[in-house]
């Protein structure tokens, strides 16, 4: 369903990915695991050309692109078939919960507005938000924004969503009701490549995790493989020092 191959990204003189591979099948949840710097959130940025790579390509099955050389057209196909959770949830300041989600379904599907905002309220209600639909981000917290920007990508029905650290800005008791509604929408069978530190949610939701270090892919498998049974040397210093 989406395959990824040889990634390279370097900034000057910095090479940050050296060469990623990375499967994932329809339906799964794969989770980046890796030390700070690793190069996680650059590989899910070049995945949807929120920065070129250097080298690689993306193959979605029934499009396959060149992640270095793509064409404007190809990088509009590839952005409706991925959708971004960010870290910092990315909402707009002047619109309502509602009209935050409804945005990117009127002005980047052309859809109408009505059929957007019936999408944008189930993607609310989905998420525990159908009381807050009206709300604008400063009168919602940092759980609730993110959740918000989580029903934005559901609402865009993506072949898969790419989540970068949606937790890292959370304060600590915010961070367990975003797990939970990115745990309900991996039930229902989304596609779902995430990068975060949370190995609570990689050992009890992911499929495959894949653990990065220095650019490159060190180790991938089921969470018993990585956190119980792990092969490599590197993969064990970092599960010490995070578990
Ligand atoms: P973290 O867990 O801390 O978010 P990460 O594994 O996601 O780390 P990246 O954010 O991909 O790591 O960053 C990898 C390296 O690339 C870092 O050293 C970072 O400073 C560098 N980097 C990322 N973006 C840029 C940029 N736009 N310009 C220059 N350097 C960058």
């Amino acid at each position: 369903m989406l395959e990824i191959t040889n990634v390279h990204k370097s900034f000057g003189k910095n090479e940050i990915l050296k060469g990623v591979d990375l499967t994932i099948e329809k339906g799964d949840v794969v989770v980046i695991l890796g030390p700070s710097g690793s190069g996680k959130t650059t590989l899910l940025r070049c995945i949807n050309f929120l920065e070129r790579a250097d080298q690689g390509t993306a193959n979605f099955g029934d499009l396959k692109v060149d992640l270095k050389g793509a064409s404007k057209k190809e990088v509009l196909d590839v952005r409706k078939k991925t959708a971004f959770v960010f870290q910092n949830y990315n909402l707009f300041n002047n619109k309502t919960a509602l009209e935050n989600v409804a945005e990117g379904l009127i002005i980047g599907r052309k859809m109408p507005k009505e059929e957007a905002y019936k999408i944008s309220r189930e993607a609310l209600d989905k998420v525990g938000l159908s009381d807050k639909y009206d709300f604008y981000p400063v009168q919602l917290s940092g759980g609730q924004q993110q959740r918000v920007g989580i029903a934005r990508a559901v609402a865009l029905n993506p072949d898969i969503i790419l989540f970068d650290e949606p937790t890292s800005a959370l304060d600590p008791e915010l961070v367990g009701e975003v797990l939970e509604t990115m745990k309900e929408i991996a039930r229902e069978g989304t596609t779902m490549l995430v990068v975060t530190h949370e190995m609570g949610f990689a050992k009890d939701v992911a499929k495959r995790v894949i653990f990065m270090d220095g650019g490159v892919v060190v180790e991938e498998g089921t969470p018993h493989d990585i956190f119980v049974t792990p092969k490599e040397e590197r993969t064990k210093r970092f599960l010490r020092r995070v578990l």
